[in-house]
């Protein structure tokens, strides 16, 4: 057989590789701003188009390249920043890989304005598919400008591949937040579209933190310090109540290099054990400084992911620093999650050993009389108050107690097909009991029916809300003292993007413009003091739901807003309030499935119940 071995033309080396360093926009915004950074800039400007698919430019005031340098740094393995391994192991600066810009030149059109101190003129350089078009001399600052058009010009696969502008304009962000905040010294403008989205002065690390996510940062941070001979650990975290749903404020940097550690994450997450609640993240930005000789950074391309020597000395220094912060700022007793005791399970009793519940018999117990009266309100289904939780299994007998259990348990498998179809025939009896505070019990013609309070509710609000988008007729409560709620720039962006959906189910807002935001109406089913929460999780969702999920925004906004605000499981229901679910449960298009497609009730036949009693 022939030979058949070939050496793979530069262009196609170069296309490969871009690959995997080239991820989508973001990537170059990435390697072009460490770049500037690493020319010794302390002014640069991120300019973008269309979410980065037609313009990305990076404009820095460092050093510049020399003709010769502007020429070879489109090479592969040209770098001037490491000249043999051993440098390796002590890395001052973001790239050494040398494979950026020649990646980026294989699979864009560029275009690089450079001038170095000792030149009067400097270097104008195209390029296009790695093919140099052309080469001239200009007249430009000191410095360096590379504008990126066209990504993926000659790799369709990928450009389709990309989301839409917002969602890549998202990911720009990110990177852009993860290199200014650990950059304070230098001054960063970002524009896109022709306005100016970020415009961060000079600043030590804890007024950049607040430039980039708004001035409401500031109250929230807590320092953290320590210095050991293994690790250097500086930065600050979030105080327990203002943990997020959503990822999104977790940073860590090592040697001034954002990188990602779940490892650590973890750490940091464990020193909050106790003050958060286990679904939520705390926020942190940790600057660690260890031994560069410490340090693997070669393990991935993109240099996100890190190697440490000893990296269980690490998670133990960091975790125990955090926790020292935590209590020397006095945050630990700060225990106010929600501010709205009726949001959830009441917490505090997860903390508490388990006891059983008494034992002693109330002869007159009547379950469908048991119920506490709830307050009036706006609401089809009201809620009650936590309190009270510990007489819930007050007067039942540990035998019934273990019945009942397993009973929820066929419950969940004997579940079958709509009872909606015939529920002129088997309209609930419209006597209702709460079963372990989840579920609400009605016997049906043909047996027992048990609905799931908080699915239910959630499919209720869910078509509600839904109805109110389309048909633009939403509820809105006025508020007498307007609420101001403070946005970093992003989540401004967002909550700009879904406003008229949120205007259509009861939401005024004054000042959209401005990082601090005044609420000046919401839905009836939002409490004043739930307002912040709500509108934090509707844009953390819609930053997540929207790369994930092809709903729509209206259907994206009715399904936050109806999982946050549905009764949970927990809360106690009062008779009238219980009868009210099941009957605007059955009012549902759609009742059988959740808005999540979790069922929302099963029916226990007669049949079921001759069987088990035989
Ligand atoms: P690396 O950063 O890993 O060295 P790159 O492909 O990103 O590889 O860049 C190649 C070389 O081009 C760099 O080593 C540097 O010398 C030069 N260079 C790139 N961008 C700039 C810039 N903005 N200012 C000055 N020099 C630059
Ligand atoms: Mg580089």
């Amino acid at each position: 057989m022939a030979d058949i071995i070939k050496l793979l033309p530069d262009h196609v080396a170069n296309q490969i590789a871009a690959g995997e360093v080239v991820q989508r926009p973001a990537s170059v915004v990435k390697e072009l701003l460490e770049n500037a950074i690493d020319a010794g800039a302390t002014l640069i400007k991120l300019i973008v188009k269309d979410g980065g698919k037609a313009l990305i430019q990076v404009v820095d005031n460092g050093q510049g390249m020399s003709e010769t340098d502007a020429r070879l740094s489109f090479e592969r393995h040209a770098t001037s920043k490491i000249s043999n391994a051993q440098d390796l192991f002590n890395l001052q600066t973001k790239g050494f890989r040398g494979e950026a810009l020649a990646s980026i030149a294989a699979i864009a059109h560029v275009d690089m304005l450079t001038r170095t101190e000792d030149y009067e003129v400097g270097t104008h350089l195209k390029i296009e598919g790695s093919k140099v078009v052309s080469q001239d001399i200009v007249a430009t600052p000191k410095g360096t400008s590379i504008a990126v058009k066209n990504l993926f010009f000659n790799i369709p696969a990928r450009r389709n591949f990309l989301k839409s502008n917002q969602v890549e304009l998202r990911h720009i962000t990110d990177e852009f937040h993860r290199v200014a905040l650990v950059h304070p010294a230098i001054e960063f403008h970002f524009y896109n579209n022709g306005t100016e989205l970020f415009n961060l002065p000079k600043a030590n690390e804890r007024q950049r933190i607040s430039h980039v996510f708004g001035g409401k940062m500031t109250e929230r941070l807590v320092p953290v310090g320590e210095d050991t001979e293994v690790v250097k650990i500086s930065g600050f975290v979030c105080k327990p109540e203002f943990a997020k749903k959503s990822r999104g404020e977790q940073f860590f940097f090592a040697n001034h290099r954002f990188i990602k550690s779940p490892y650590l994450h973890h750490a940091v997450v464990s020193a909050f054990e106790g003050l958060i609640k286990p679904d939520v993240f705390p926020g942190y930005f940790l600057y660690l400084e260890v031994d560069p000789k410490s340090i693997d950074i070669n393990i991935h391309p993109t240099k996100t992911e890190v190697k440490f020597d000893d990296e269980h000395t690490l998670y133990a220094i960091l975790r125990s620093t955090v926790k020292h912060s935590l209590g020397q700022f006095n945050v630990a007793p700060v225990l106010d999650f929600e501010h709205d005791p009726n949001l959830d399970t009441p917490y505090a009793y997860k903390e508490k050993d388990a006891v059983l519940p008494g034992v002693t018999v109330d002869a007159g117990f009547n379950p469908f009389k048991e119920s506490v009266k709830a307050p009036k309100s706006s609401s089809p289904v009201q809620k009650q108050s936590v309190k009270g939780w510990e007489t819930l299994y007050q007067g039942l007998e540990m035998d019934e107690m273990a019945a009942f259990s397993s009973l929820e348990i066929e419950s969940e498998t004997e579940v079958q097909g709509s009872i909606y179809g015939d529920a002129e025939v088997e309209t609930p009896s419209g006597i209702t009991f709460q079963l372990q505070r989840k579920f609400v019990v009605s016997t049906i013609k043909s047996g027992l029916l048990l609905v799931h309070q908080n699915r239910a509710h959630e499919r209720v609000l869910f078509e509600k809300f839904l109805g109110e988008i389309t048909v633009k007729e939403g509820i809105s409560q006025q508020l007498l003292f307007p609420l101001e709620v403070s946005f970093s720039k992003q989540d401004l962006e967002i909550l700009k993007e879904v406003k008229d959906s949120l205007y259509n189910v009861g939401f005024a807002f004054e000042n959209l413009d401005q990082e601090t935001v005044k609420v000046t109406g919401v839905p009836v089913l939002v409490s004043e003091s739930g307002i912040g929460t709500v509108l934090d999780r509707l844009i953390a969702d819609y930053k997540e739901g929207y790369e994930v999920s092809v709903l729509s925004q209206a259907e994206l906004i009715a399904k936050t807003l109806s999982k946050n605000l549905a009764i949970k499981t927990g809360e106690i229901l009062d008779n009238e309030s219980q009868l009210a679910l099941v009957h605007d449960l059955f009012g549902c298009k759609e009742p059988t499935l959740s808005p999540s497609h979790k069922k929302t009730y099963t029916i226990i036949s007669d049949g079921d119940i001759e069987k088990k009693l035989n």
